[in-house]
């Protein structure tokens, strides 16, 4: 690290469970980011606030004015403009040092798999189940880390899976057969702290899987209630029958 970087990161290098070697491996890390909106983010802005050397972005979308409510690295003049360019800008404007590789497609689950491939993490921030299941099984079939957020109306939900852990349940192993209806903000509607606090838990969880302290959130699924402030932390357990996993046992 050269000294701007040490000035820069300094407020978290201090922290004992970060340190300069915390640091640098999150200056070392890859970490792609499947969905620009709402969750998506934050999580691209924390990230890359905190030093994550390399983001991977993948969004085929455009800004719509009706995404700026809740849609925080977008602005009002970035309307029709791709979503990944849109954050691509934002990422250059607060840390010129991160990398960003830019993918402005619908990735099919082959495409999907090959780019997930490549990268020490991954976020899951979209807000399909299909496309989900299709992230979720690129993460098992190739070992790599998931964080996956999701929120609608006044309520969120967090999980990660982590191959490294002994019997860790995938996305599949608790959403097996769900609807794609229970998902999306276009028809349900969303208010704008819900996805940002979700979305910057992620971030949160993120950074603690790349530097290697504390306990991730694997085997547990976290709900949080923003109406009533309830946050509850449910046990999970893998699915034997998982159709995702089942077969990486
Ligand atoms: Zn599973």
């Amino acid at each position: 690290m050269d000294d701007d970087q040490l000035l820069r990161y300094s407020r978290q290098i201090m922290l004992p469970d970060i340190d300069i070697a915390g640091q640098e491996a999150m200056l070392a890390s890859r970490v792609l980011i499947i969905g620009l909106g709402g969750l998506g983010c934050p999580v691209a802005l924390y990230l890359a606030a905190a030093g994550v050397g390399t983001l991977v972005l993948v969004d085929f979308d455009t800004v719509d004015e009706s995404n700026l409510q809740r849609q925080i690295a977008h602005r009002t003049a970035d309307v029709g403009r791709l979503k990944v360019e849109s954050v691509t800008a934002s990422i250059a404007a607060l840390n010129p040092g991160v990398a960003v590789e830019a993918i402005a497609e619908r990735l099919e689950p082959a495409a999907l798999q090959d780019v997930v491939d490549g990268v020490d993490l991954v976020m899951d921030c979209t807000d399909s189940f299909s496309v989900r299941y299709a992230i979720s099984d690129a993460c098992v079939n190739t070992a790599t880390p998931l964080v996956s957020g999701a929120a609608i109306g006044l309520e969120g939900q967090l999980m990660v899976y982590d191959p490294r852990v002994a019997d860790a349940p995938c996305y599949r192993c608790l959403y097996e057969g769900a609807d794609d209806r229970q998902l999306n903000c276009a028809e349900a509607g969303v208010a704008a702290a819900t996805v940002g606090v979700i979305g910057t838990l992620q971030a949160s969880e993120a950074i603690k899987l790349l530097v290697g302290y504390g306990e991730s959130l694997v085997g547990h699924l976290l709900v949080w209630d923003a109406k009533y402030m309830d946050f509850r932390k449910l046990r999970l357990k893998r699915d034997p029958n998982c159709p995702g996993c089942r077969d990486q046992h």
